[in-house]
Order: structure tokens, then C-alpha cells, then sequence
């Protein structure tokens, strides 16, 4: 009897591990950007942003997002760490050997692409359309420049081939982050300085989009 009551619960809880997998891939296989429902012709707003990723945290054993410092639009920034082994500390990810890429995203929030593109690679590695290398961790920054994101306009950047509305360059404060790395006059850089410092990165991605010039590739890295 005890056997078989014994039995009967083991496999009670395999099945309501299979049910909590499978609830768990279909919850994260429904999450879609709003760059796919506008038919790449939006980029959400910051609130959208962050909503979003909170989404993708609850619904994701290997993503997390977290609060970070700091910034002049009085509201915090986050990281979002998407890690194989469900481990989310560096000082252990680093001891594993992991290999640690810093993806930073809306420096200049009217070149949303990295901010999408992140939301998109994410969104694949949870449900398994992409497989992410077993000795890579990503670390996202999912907006840097909260301030310049919050302040949209159709009107900004007109050049450039889309989305409808884009962000401002300038924060909060109207400092163009991507020259405050060494000055630090922004809470933004301060913040990132901790960031960056936590996490020791092997390679950092500052994505940018160009405003309309006519490059010869669709993408540059330099
Ligand atoms: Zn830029």
C-alpha cells in the first residue's frame, strides 16, 4: 500500500512537472514585441519596455531582470540577465568560465533597433528557437537613456527609415550619455560604472542606429 502510494505520488509529481513545463513554454511561446504585432513599424514606449521584460522574467526560468542604480529621470535602471545555467551571480558565473556579454540598448533611444533586437533574441532563447552557447551569459541593459526614451516624437530623427515615433537623444538632463562614460555629470553613467564593474564583461555591445546615412552595410561594428 505504502508502495503504492509512494508510486502514485511520484508519478503525480511527473506529471505536474510535465503540466508546469508545458504551461511555462506556451506562456512564453505567446510573447510577441510590439515590433512583431506592428509589423516592424513600431518600437515600444520605456513603460511598454519594462513591462515587457517583467513578463519574460515570470515566464522564464533562465531570465531574470533586475534593478540596477540610479538615473536623472528618477527612475531606476535594470539589467536583464539570460543565463543556461538559471545562475544569475557573476561572481559564480565567472567561476564557472563563463564568457559574459554587456548588451547596452537606447543609449540614444531614437535608435531603438538593439532594444528590440534584444527583446526578440531573448524572447527566442526562452523558447528555444535559438540556443544560446553553454559558456555564454547575456547581461541587457534594456534601456539606458530612460529620460531621452520617455520623450517620443514623430518628429525626431526624420530621416531615419522608421519606427513611427523615437525617442530623444539627450536624458533628463539633456547630456548625451554617449559622452558622459568619463565625466560622469549623469546618475546614468554612475550607475553604469557599478554595472559594469559587477558584471566585468569580456565583450560589450553599445548598439546605435545611423540616422538615415548611406552606409554600404546594414550593419557596422566598430
Ligand atoms: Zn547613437
Amino acid at each position: 500500500m505504502l508502495f503504492t502510494f509512494k508510486y502514485s505520488m511520484t508519478i503525480m509529481k511527473n506529471i505536474l512537472l510535465i503540466l508546469c513545463f508545458v504551461s511555462f513554454n506556451c506562456f512564453a511561446q505567446n510573447i510577441t514585441t510590439k515590433f512583431e504585432q506592428s509589423g516592424g513599424k513600431e518600437s515600444p514606449s520605456y513603460f511598454e519596455i519594462i513591462d515587457w521584460w517583467k513578463k519574460m522574467d515570470a515566464s522564464s526560468s533562465y531570465i531574470k531582470m533586475i534593478e540596477m542604480g540610479p538615473t536623472d529621470a528618477g527612475l531606476p535602471l535594470h539589467l536583464v540577465i539570460v543565463s543556461n545555467d538559471k545562475d544569475f551571480n557573476f561572481e559564480s558565473l565567472r567561476k564557472k568560465n563563463k564568457r559574459i556579454i554587456l548588451i547596452n540598448n537606447g543609449i540614444h533611444p531614437g535608435e531603438p533597433d538593439g532594444i528590440d533586437a534584444s527583446m526578440l533574441l531573448a524572447r527566442d532563447i526562452a523558447i528555444n528557437k535559438i540556443k544560446l552557447p553553454g559558456n555564454i551569459v547575456l547581461a541587457i541593459i534594456p534601456v539606458y537613456n530612460i529620460g531621452g526614451c520617455l520623450n517620443r516624437s514623430a518628429n525626431y530623427r526624420i530621416d531615419q527609415n522608421g519606427p513611427e515615433e523615437k525617442g530623444f537623444r539627450g536624458n533628463s538632463q539633456n547630456l548625451d550619455l554617449n559622452r558622459d562614460f568619463i565625466k560622469c555629470d549623469s546618475k546614468e553613467a554612475r550607475s553604469f560604472a557599478e554595472i559594469f564593474h559587477l558584471i566585468d564583461p569580456d565583450i560589450f555591445v553599445d548598439n546605435h542606429v545611423s540616422d538615415g546615412a548611406d552606409y554600404q552595410h546594414i550593419v557596422t561594428l566598430l
